[in-house]
């Protein structure tokens, strides 16, 4: 990976990989400028997974973006809602990633929307049914 600031090749300093998600975090280091940064590699879900809506039969590439502001905005009363949402985030990918569909590339709309409703639920009722009314369409049969 070439240095964030000057463009020359770095190397890497540390590498640690994360005990509960997929990733691995690296300190590198750039030999001209002397800059380090952070790098966080983690799996390209967007290449990996296919989200199918039941009702629209229409495939769609999974964003976790997409994930992480859905449950952004259910936290929204709560002071702590970004460290919650990247945290949630990935605990809702973890639980989807369990599925059978999930080794075979696909995700279904209405799992990605209960398991993030259960998951919420759990951690705080309130944002549950913030994420309830905003994904009624994908909870009708929950
Ligand atoms: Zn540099």
């Amino acid at each position: 990976m070439v240095c964030i600031y000057c463009g020359c090749e770095t190397r890497v300093l540390n590498s640690r990989p994360k005990a509960r998600n997929p990733s691995v975090w690296r300190r590198r280091g750039c030999e001209v400028c002397v800059a380090q940064f952070t790098t966080l590699e983690r799996p390209d879900y967007t290449a990996a997974l296919l989200v199918e809506s039941c009702a629209e039969h229409k495939l769609q590439p999974f964003m976790r973006d997409k994930l992480f502001l859905s449950i952004y905005k259910s936290l929204g009363h709560r002071p702590d809602s970004l460290n919650s949402s990247t945290a949630l985030t990935e605990t809702v990918i973890g639980r989807l990633l369990h599925n059978k569909l999930a080794s075979k590339g696909y995700l279904l709309t209405e799992d990605l929307a209960k398991v993030s409703y259960e998951t919420l639920r759990r951690f705080d009722p309130l944002a549950a049914t913030t994420y309830k009314a905003y994904h009624q369409k994908a909870l009708k049969m929950f």
